[in-house]
């Protein structure tokens, strides 16, 4: 068997792999990096990336439908407007070709070795790769772990046929007139609405009792409007039973009468797992948490010389936290002193509207017994918001009563994903309400609303 060795061996070319293996290159490490499938992981492939490209081609088409329709207030007219998603899947599919060549560039410039195959353990420094040429054999000082995540399968609605999930619901060619979606999530939220707005009659089926649970309803309520409005059909404290004949999902829910959902296709977003399965583990010593790898605050498990960061690591499964634990990794193999020191981990729902929190909520700060005061601005009010028609929403502001520095930012509304930079700059850098609030924020723009809401919060909000 062939045998390469390195200082610094990642398993998984995700943003997490990708980005560790990248700055340790850039560190001079010489390093090794493998990937079984493409170059960039879920998020690039079948994750982040392809649904924003189809949730952008659904918003499009939202806008021409409702200019077809007749009630356009501005007075946009269209003729019936149709979708040939089979081409809108190549759209996609060419961007994520293109990123697809990025990645590799950029790891090939970092000087970082790509293997191509499937990686197993076969102790802590050592890791034996199926490529397709043949067994390889990779010594490494510091393996780091980064193999992600896939979607959970329900017992009761295995994967095949009409169930499907995220990574076939990004590549269908047509738009099934009828769409079960198990799971009111990230996921299910993101497609069911991207859909809805593509002509499918959708039907939502969440087991909690209310949509996005990890958000606090103030936020989730714009979102339950707009369902409403695509006429999204959502069933709360329901689950998903199984597939009965001709095409229809049993369903029991909260009443406790069950329905059936008639069904061309059932997308099932209840979750996703950790990779971990046929990757040599039981090899090594190492601390679970669940069915998660435990790491302390340097990505380190409980074994000298491996880490692991990313999906495979936990919540929140977020591309933006791969990356920063991968460049983090990389630094302190390189010797930086670094440890994960990160105020916020900003968070976006890709719904309609668009929802934003980095920091703490108002309902967190007040569990965890802090003193906090919280400014609210509409986008009512924002000048911006209403030339986008995106009236719908607001920017919040959670800040200590006392010190006034910024806890938390929250926002819901059109367009407020490209807020979040803002929200997580103000936190990380410990801003005050006094620092929004005196900062000039160009008008017209969204971002106004913050500067009011942080306004608001010192008590002499302008526009409201
Ligand atoms: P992954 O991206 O899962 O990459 C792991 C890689 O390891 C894979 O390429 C896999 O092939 C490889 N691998 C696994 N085992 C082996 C092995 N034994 N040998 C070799 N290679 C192996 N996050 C966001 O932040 N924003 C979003 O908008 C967003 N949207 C999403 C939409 C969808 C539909 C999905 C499914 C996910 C979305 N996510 C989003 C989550 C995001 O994709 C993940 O958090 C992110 O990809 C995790 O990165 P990772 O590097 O940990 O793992
Ligand atoms: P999720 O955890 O966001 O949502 C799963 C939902 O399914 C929950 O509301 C849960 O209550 C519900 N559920 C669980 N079991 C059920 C059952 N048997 N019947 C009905 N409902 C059930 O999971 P997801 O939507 O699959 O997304 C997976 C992960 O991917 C997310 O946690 C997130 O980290 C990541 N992601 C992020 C983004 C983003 O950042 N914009 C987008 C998509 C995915």
């Amino acid at each position: 068997m062939d045998e390469i060795t390195c200082k610094l061996l990642v398993i998984g070319a995700g943003p997490g792999g990708y980005v560790c293996a990248i700055r340790a290159g850039q560190l001079g490490l010489d390093t090794v990096i493998i990937e079984q499938g493409k170059l960039g992981g879920s998020c690039l492939n079948v994750g982040c990336i392809p649904s924003k490209a189809i949730i952008h081609v659904a918003e499009e088409f939202a806008v021409l439908s409702s200019a077809a329709s007749g009630k356009s207030v501005m007075g946009l007219t269209a003729s019936a407007p149709t979708i040939d998603l089979a081409k809108a899947v190549g759209w996609k599919d060419d961007i994520v070709r293109r990123l697809n060549g990025g990645v590799g560039g950029l790891l090939r410039k970092a000087r970082v070795k790509i293997l191509h195959g499937h990686a197993r353990f076969e102790d802590g420094k050592t890791v034996v790769v199926e490529t397709e040429t043949g067994s390889q054999r990779v010594r490494a000082e510091v393996v780091v772990i980064a193999t992600g995540s896939a979607p959970v399968e329900l017992p009761s609605l295995p994967f095949g046929g009409a169930v499907i999930s995220s990574t076939e619901a990004l590549s269908l060619s047509e738009v099934p007139k009828r769409l079960a979606v198990v799971g009111g999530g990230y996921i299910g939220l993101e497609l069911g609405i991207a859909f809805a707005k593509l002509g499918a009659k959708v039907t939502m089926v969440e087991a909690l009792p209310r949509i996005l649970p990890l958000y606090d309803e103030e936020l989730t309520a714009p979102v339950a409007r707009r369902l409403d409005e695509l006429g999204v059909e959502v069933l709360t404290g329901a689950t998903a039973q199984g597939v009965q004949a001709k095409g229809a999902l049993a369903v029991g829910t909260a009443d406790g009468q069950g329905r059936r959902i008639a069904a061309d296709k059932i997308l099932v977003t209840v979750g996703r797992k950790p990779v971990t399965a046929d990757l040599g583990l039981e090899e090594l010593v190492l601390d679970m948490d669940g069915r998660f790898i435990r790491v302390d605050e340097r990505c380190q498990t409980s074994m000298r010389g491996v880490y692991a960061i990313g999906d495979v690591t936990g919540e929140p499964m977020l591309a933006h936290r791969a990356m920063a634990q991968g460049e983090m990794v990389a630094e302190i193999v390189a010797g930086h002193p670094r440890a994960w020191d990160k105020r916020c981990i900003p968070a976006i729902c890709f719904t309609d509207p668009e929802i934003v929190s980095a920091g703490v909520s108002p309902e967190e700060a007040k569990a965890a017994g802090l003193n906090i005061k919280v400014g609210q601005f509409p986008f009512a009010a924002n000048g911006r918001a209403m030339t986008l028609h995106g009236e719908q929403g607001f920017v919040r502001v959670v800040a200590e009563a006392d010190r006034q520095v910024v806890l938390g930012i929250q926002a819901v509304g059109q367009g407020v994903a490209e807020l979040s930079a803002a929200f997580g700059l103000a936190i990380e850098m410990g801003a005050t309400l006094q620092d929004i609030a005196g900062a000039i924020h160009a008008h017209p723009t969204l971002g106004e609303a913050l500067q009011e809401a942080a306004l608001k919060g010192l008590g002499h909000a302008l526009h409201i």
